[in-house]
C-alpha cells in the first residue's frame, strides 16, 4: 500500500508505506518478534510496528520497516537533532557539548596535524563543531548528511558539510584518518553496506568510531518489549549490542579495537515516557520526562555511569582501525 502521491508530509493520520527488511548482517529474515510498538514520541503516523531479533545473530530490526519515501514523514520539523540549539536547551546543551568533547578527543589522540575526519551522519554538525573549537587547527573537517534541514544550519556555521548518503556523495578512497558513525548506523536501511563503503574511505591505518544504542543494556532489558526508547519506533531500522556491533566492523574487514559502553541518560529516559504516556499516566508527569528535564536526565546520568562502569551501558561505542596494510580485494 503507497500513499496517495498528493499527501502533505505533516498528515499524521495515514498509515505509512512499509517494506520487508532483512537481517543486514545475516542478510536472512529469519527473526522472532521482539516488540511491538507506536511513534511514541512525535506520534507521525498511526501505526504500530514490529521490531524482530535475528535468530542466527541476535540482531534486532525492524521488519516491515517505513519505504524510502516516507522520511520526511517520521522526521517531523520537530525532530530534536534538527533542534538541539543552545538557546532551547541550555544547560543540556552546555553540558552535554562539554562530556562529548572529552568523549571526542580521546578518539582523536593520535592524529596527525593535518588529520582528515569525516563525520558520517553529522546532523546540525554538533560534533564538528566541537571539533572546530576543541581540535588542532590543522584538521580538516568534513561531514555527510541526508537531510537538507539537518545540513543547512551545518553550513550556516561555516563547516563544511556535503548533502545526501554517504554512498552518493563523491569523496576520495583511503583519504581519511578518523570518521565519525554518532547514531547513525540505527537509522540506516542497510548499515552493513553503507560501513563497508566508509571503510573503503578510511586511510589504511585509519580509525572508525561507530556509536549506536545497546541492546545488551538493562534498560532494553526492561523496555524492550515495547516502550524502549532506543527504538524510536519507526525511526531506528537495526539494534545492536556488542557482538552484533563487532561483527558489524569485521565484516566490512575492520579490525576491532574495543567494544564497549557508555552512559546515556536519553534511552531511560524516553523509556520511562513511552511507558507513562502508553499507559494513561497524568500529562503532566509525561512531558515532564524530556530532553529538556534536567532532574531526570541527571538522575538517569548517574544511574547510567554505575552501569557503564559494568560494562553495560545504555550507548555502544565501537572502535575499529583498518588494517594498515590493506588486505587485498579492495574495489
Ligand atoms: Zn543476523
Amino acid at each position: 500500500m503507497s500513499p496517495p502521491p498528493d499527501r502533505a508530509p505533516a498528515d499524521r493520520t495515514s498509515p505509512l508505506a512499509l517494506v520487508p527488511a532483512v537481517c543486514c548482517l545475516c542478510g536472512v529474515e529469519d527473526a522472532a518478534p521482539a516488540a511491538v510498538g507506536a511513534d511514541f514520541e512525535y506520534r507521525t503516523s498511526p501505526d504500530e510496528f514490529l521490531a524482530v531479533r535475528c535468530r542466527r545473530c541476535r540482531l534486532v530490526f525492524l521488519n516491515p520497516r517505513p519505504a524510502a519515501g516516507e522520511a520526511v514523514q517520521i522526521y517531523p520539523d520537530d525532530y530534536h537533532a534538527f533542534q538541539f540549539r543552545p538557546a532551547e536547551f541550555g544547560l543540556v546543551y552546555r553540558v552535554r557539548r562539554r562530556l562529548e568533547a572529552r568523549r571526542l578527543l580521546r578518539w582523536c589522540r593520535g592524529l596527525p596535524a593535518d588529520a582528515r575526519v569525516l563525520d558520517v551522519g553529522c546532523g546540525d554538525g554538533f560534533h564538528l563543531g566541537i571539533l572546530r573549537d576543541y581540535g588542532r587547527p590543522g584538521w580538516r573537517l568534513e561531514g555527510v548528511d541526508a537531510d537538507a534541514r539537518a545540513v543547512a544550519p551545518a553550513q550556516a556555521a561555516g563547516l563544511t558539510v556535503h548533502l545526501g548518503n554517504v554512498e552518493e556523495v563523491t569523496l576520495p578512497e583511503s583519504a581519511y584518518h578518523l570518521i565519525l558513525m554518532v547514531m547513525t548506523v540505527e537509522h540506516l536501511p542497510d548499515p552493513s553496506a553503507t560501513v563497508r563503503h566508509v571503510a573503503r574511505l578510511l586511510a589504511p591505518g585509519g580509525r572508525l568510531v561507530v556509536v549506536t544504542d545497546n541492546t545488551g543494556s538493562p534498560d532494553f532489558a526492561l523496555f524492550g518489549g515495547r516502550h524502549w526508547g532506543g527504538y524510536h519506533f519507526p525511526r531506528h531500522t537495526y539494534l545492536f549490542d556488542k557482538p552484533t556491533l563487532a561483527k558489524l566492523g569485521t565484516a566490512a574487514g575492520l579490525e576491532v579495537e574495543r567494544v564497549g559502553t557508555a552512559a546515556s541518560p536519553v534511552n531511560w529516559v524516553y523509556s520511562l515516557r513511552n511507558w507513562l504516556d502508553d499507559w494513561g499516566g497524568p500529562r503532566w508527569l509525561v512531558n515532564r520526562l524530556s530532553l529538556h528535564s534536567v532532574p531526570a536526565l541527571g538522575c538517569f546520568t548517574i544511574l547510567d555511569m554505575a552501569l557503564a562502569a559494568l560494562g553495560r551501558g545504555a550507548i555502544l561505542q565501537g572502535l575499529f582501525r583498518k588494517p594498515a596494510a590493506a588486505k587485498g580485494g579492495e574495489s
